[in-house]
């Protein structure tokens, strides 16, 4: 079946999103989807920047100040700059994450310290504020790790965003499993190859671009290909892949059954993908029938395109999307 993910993804998140009581209230802000449903299938790596600076919790509340693209990290009440000290614990974290293997990331939305956009940021007057900040940590891992898949808890209750979120994760995965110690120029043509259909799906015009990628091997050293591919791969994913996009993809699939299915099925597939095309049925509804042909008639290339079995199925995203 192509390309198989190494166990688990590992996931870092803020701490307070799986029940840790580490907010400034002595409070938690548990997530249920996260613990219940994408905790099954991925182990987390917590962290509480606020609490592992040793703010403790309860504890004054933070907030950015100033400049949006230089905030200040002010604590109002003690009218103490946590700036510096903060800066210098991320810096410091984030780097140590490094050990952790890590495959994405889910930072606790508006917070002045993992809020990933659109973080209030107050004037320095004191009244009023923009929201164009974003959290002193969350930066800093982003920083340190630019292909890693990073979401936030909010936006992940958008089926769509969390489809995408689900998605890069165990592309970026597969990719690190690829790469990470091993760097072979069969293993670029073969990630590429797997990925046809779902880097279609997301933007036909980065699969070709990074085909130009793949057809250059050999006139530079391969780690920079890989590099190159890397950057590019994992900002193609970040373009929601749409129903439009998806129905070409599905008609590419439609194609290799033509020979093989005889007309009354061509025609039920056609439709089905129609159907979903309009919005009458979610994608998942397509997917299963050409899974159904796929396994009366074996074909080696769509089998591992990671495109019909992008993460665990128990998600049930494409019921969704
Ligand atoms: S948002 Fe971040 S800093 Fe605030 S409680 Fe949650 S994990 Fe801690």
């Amino acid at each position: 079946m192509g390309l198989q993910v190494s166990g688990r993804p590992r996931l870092g998140i803020s701490s307070c999103l799986l029940g840790e009581k580490v907010r400034f209230n002595g409070g938690h802000k548990r997530d249920r989807y996260l613990t219940d449903t994408l905790g099954a299938l991925c182990d987390w790596v917590m962290v509480c920047p606020e609490v592992e600076l040793g703010l403790g919790s309860p504890r004054e509340t933070l907030r950015l100040v100033g400049d949006p693209t230089q905030p200040r990290l002010h604590e109002p009440a003690t009218d103490i700059d946590r700036t510096r000290a903060m800066h210098r614990f991320a810096g410091d974290r984030a780097r140590a994450l490094r050990v952790e293997g890590l495959h994405g990331f889910v930072f606790k939305k508006d917070s002045p310290t993992c809020g990933m956009a659109r973080v209030k940021v107050w004037h320095e007057s004191g009244g009023g504020s923009e929201r164009k900040g974003v959290g002193l940590f969350a930066a800093a891992v982003m920083k340190a790790f630019p292909l890693l898949p990073c979401e936030e808890e909010g936006r992940l209750h958008d089926m769509p965003l969390r489809e995408n979120f689900i998605e890069r994760v165990f592309c970026y995965q597969r990719w690190r499993d690829s790469f990470d110690k091993r760097v072979r120029r069969g293993n670029l043509v073969a990630f590429h190859t797997a990925h046809k259909l779902t880097l279609m799906a997301h933007s036909p015009v980065r699969y070709r671009e990074l085909g130009r990628i793949v057809a250059a091997l050999g006139t530079r050293p391969l780690r920079e290909d890989i590099d190159a591919y890397g950057e590019q791969f994992m900002e193609a994913l970040r373009l929601l892949a749409t129903r439009r996009k998806h129905t070409n993809v599905l008609q590419h699939i439609a194609g290799y059954f033509k020979r093989k299915i005889d007309s009354d099925d061509r025609t039920e597939l056609a439709g089905c993908i129609e159907d979903y095309h309009a919005g009458s049925v979610p994608l998942i509804v397509p997917l299963t029938l050409v899974r159904h042909h796929l396994r009366r008639h074996p074909d080696a290339w769509l089998e591992c395109q990671t495109y019909l079995h992008p993460y665990p199925a128990e998600l049930m995203l494409r019921n969704h999307v």
